[in-house]
């Protein structure tokens, strides 16, 4: 069966109503006969809620307590839409990163991901579930809780694809693409159909913040292709991929 796995950003699980449609579109895919992994960012702007919340309290927090407070958002929209797809008679399972087996390197705040141990994962996914996983996080070598950086939820979820061998990783945001300008200041913008990861990632130096790039950076090297599209549409959006495998299409 073929796997497919969708990251929802913040935008894309920040209402009730938006994690119903989500489960809904999920739901679907899974119906045509996929397995489905899906990669979930906190909702709207929940971890910067959380941030706020640790300045209220201290000037000086502990970083092993940053990650331990701000991984909990994504907590909270992993369980939701899980229990949406459930509400909805789709079986499905929320994991932590740790849980889902994203091992880190022991650096609080700022981790890379190591490997993703895809057992209970797996296991999960035989059993007739989509598995929902917290984005932007995972755990260290001692079973700490440990975050991967602001925005690294698509690093999660490109990792996660990797491991699972997967091809393409959805990822929907609150853009419906790349553009060759930005859309809301030179309104002839076009939609770029494919984009190669190393203009994506210069993009991202010149502070485009579509994409975390460690995200981009970790699908060229395991040749995962990033569609990064719109919730809200069913339209197809960019295709970030290997200037190879641009100029064979
Ligand atoms: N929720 C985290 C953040 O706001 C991670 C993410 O959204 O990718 O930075
Ligand atoms: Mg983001």
């Amino acid at each position: 069966m073929p796997i497919i796995v969708h990251k929802y950003g913040g935008t894309s699980v920040g209402t009730p109503e938006k994690i119903k449609n989500v489960a809904r579109r999920v739901k679907n895919i899974r119906n045509k006969g996929n397995q489905v992994v899906v990669i979930v960012s906190a909702m709207g702007h929940a971890t910067d809620e959380l941030i706020d919340l640790m300045q209220q309290v201290t000037a000086n927090p502990d970083p092993r307590e940053y990650d331990m407070l701000v991984s909990t958002g994504e907590q909270v929209s992993a369980a939701l839409l899980a229990m949406a797809l459930q509400d909805i008679g789709c079986p499905a399972i929320s994991l932590t990163g740790g849980q889902a087996g994203v091992h880190t390197e022991d650096i609080y705040k700022k981790a890379r991901i190591k490997h993703v141990h895809l057992e209970r994962l797996e296991q999960e996914l035989k059993a007739g579930k989509v598995v929902v996983i917290t984005g932007f996080q995972g755990i260290d070598s001692k079973g700490d809780i440990i975050t991967i950086g602001r925005g690294g939820s698509d690093t999660s979820a490109v990792a996660i694809a990797a491991a699972l061998k997967a091809e393409v990783c959805d990822i929907y945001t609150d853009v419906d693409g790349v553009y060759t300008t930005d859309p809301r200041i030179v309104p002839e913008a076009k939609k770029l159909e494919f984009i190669s990861y190393e203009e994506m990632l210069e993009l991202a130096s010149l502070g485009a913040q579509v994409l975390h790039p460690r995200s981009i950076e970790c699908a060229s090297i395991y040749g995962i292709v990033i569609h990064l599209r719109s919730s809200l549409k069913e339209d197809e959006g960019t295709l970030i991929m290997s200037a190879k495998n641009i100029k064979k299409t």
